[in-house]
């Protein structure tokens, strides 16, 4: 399946949705394993900041992780070209989670999936 174009609109393209949800088959946040059926496509930098929708610059968050990335502060959310999101908490810990619909089998790279503790203690609701 071949990259859809990038398009000016806010809302990503149908195309943009079927291949960004065939990449990431659910929720990119490290150790999540909600579906992507489940999940709601975000821009990774956000489109008010100018982050185009792009499915270079779109991923799969659950709706407890889309929030998160929105809302509380401190967090880092970083698209590396190859589909691979690096995910920093407040504390400085950095995840990375890589695509599964890429080939890479292993989620993480740099440890294990985030707890609880470290998502709630600072999720503001
Ligand atoms: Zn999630």
């Amino acid at each position: 399946m071949q990259r859809p174009p990038p398009t000016e609109s806010y809302q990503p393209t149908a195309p943009q949705r079927r291949w960004t949800t065939a990449r990431d088959r659910g929720c990119r946040h490290p150790g999540c394993q909600n579906r992507a059926g489940w999940a709601d496509l975000d821009h990774v930098v956000a489109h008010a900041d100018g982050g185009p929708t792009d499915c270079a610059n779109l991923c799969c968050l659950c709706r407890r992780h889309h929030r998160l990335k929105t809302h509380a502060p401190g967090w880092s959310f970083h698209l590396d070209a190859d589909g691979a999101l690096l995910v920093t908490t407040p504390n400085g810990v950095t995840r990375v989670s890589r695509p599964p619909g890429i080939g890479f089998l292993e989620p993480f790279e740099l440890g294990g999936p985030l707890s609880d503790a470290d998502i709630v203690s600072v999720m503001p609701f």
